[in-house]
């Protein structure tokens, strides 16, 4: 199945809203969203989802269990609205190594594992509830995959996201840190296989659904000033103070 976002939408919204029903979430995806680089009151989270990718030069297939999502999530607890920003990281062809990072694509199975997985987190993070859905999910692996990830041809390794891990969150939102682009992961880790011209179909739609525009974010100030402006008040209210005790 290629991703259509209406339908990764509309199927997170029911799944938030069999539980929360009158919590108001959106999804969108933002192909330029970056790790660790979350605007102020958002915060961040990171999976792991089984894909499949298709080389657009040579056609050929093959399978990940480590395609990379992150998300960027915000939450108003006034209104009970929240947005959910999503990047999906993309793979290269193994044979075909000049080629462009191909966007994933997703089974029934995998979306409704990696919607139920983020409704879980935020359910958790901001409902302040334990993982009782888990229960019902019953987890069908699709293909055991076998071998090491092909880190050269991830988009994710390139830019050092796939071998620092999955921390669900980060709690004090930053700017992006100079090393962000420089690390380079040669971990092997198990997940990828490469499935030889398998018949499937295109993907598309998987490519049209990337950069939709990241709207809501605030860029983080310094507070510096803030700390200034604060002691001369209290400098000059207690000098008031002090002035009208005479
Ligand atoms: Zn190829
Ligand atoms: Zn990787």
């Amino acid at each position: 199945m290629v991703l259509d976002i209406r339908t990764w939408e509309q199927t997170f919204q029911n799944l938030i809203q069999e539980v929360k029903p009158w919590a108001k979430w959106t999804l969108s995806l933002d192909g330029n969203l970056q790790l660790d680089c979350v605007a102020l009151g958002w915060k961040q989270y990171q999976q792991r989802a089984f894909g499949w990718f298709q080389c657009s030069l040579c056609r050929r297939h093959w399978a990940s269990a480590q395609v990379h999502i992150l998300c960027h999530l915000h939450w108003e607890r006034w209104t009970d609205q929240g947005q959910v920003v999503m990047r999906l990281f993309g793979q290269r062809c193994q044979k075909c190594s000049w080629s462009q990072y191909e966007m994933p694509e997703f089974s029934t199975e995998s979306t409704m594992m990696i919607l139920n997985k983020l409704v879980q987190h935020i359910l958790k993070r901001y409902y302040g509830e334990g993982a009782m859905q888990f229960a019902k999910m019953s987890v069908i692996p699709e293909v055991s995959l076998e071998g090491s990830h092909d880190a050269a041809n991830c988009e994710a390794c390139a830019l050092g996201i796939c071998a620092r891990g999955l921390h669900g969150f980060i709690s004090e939102p930053s700017v992006c840190p100079p090393s962000y682009l420089d690390t380079e992961s040669s971990l092997p880790q198990i997940g990828d296989m490469y499935i030889p011209n398998q018949s499937m179909n295109q993907s598309a739609q998987a490519k049209k659904a990337k950069g939709t525009v990241y709207k809501g974010s605030v860029p983080r100030r310094d507070q510096k000033p803030l700390i200034v402006l604060g002691c001369t008040l209290l400098l000059i209210f207690s000098l008031i103070v002090t002035y009208f005790k005479r």
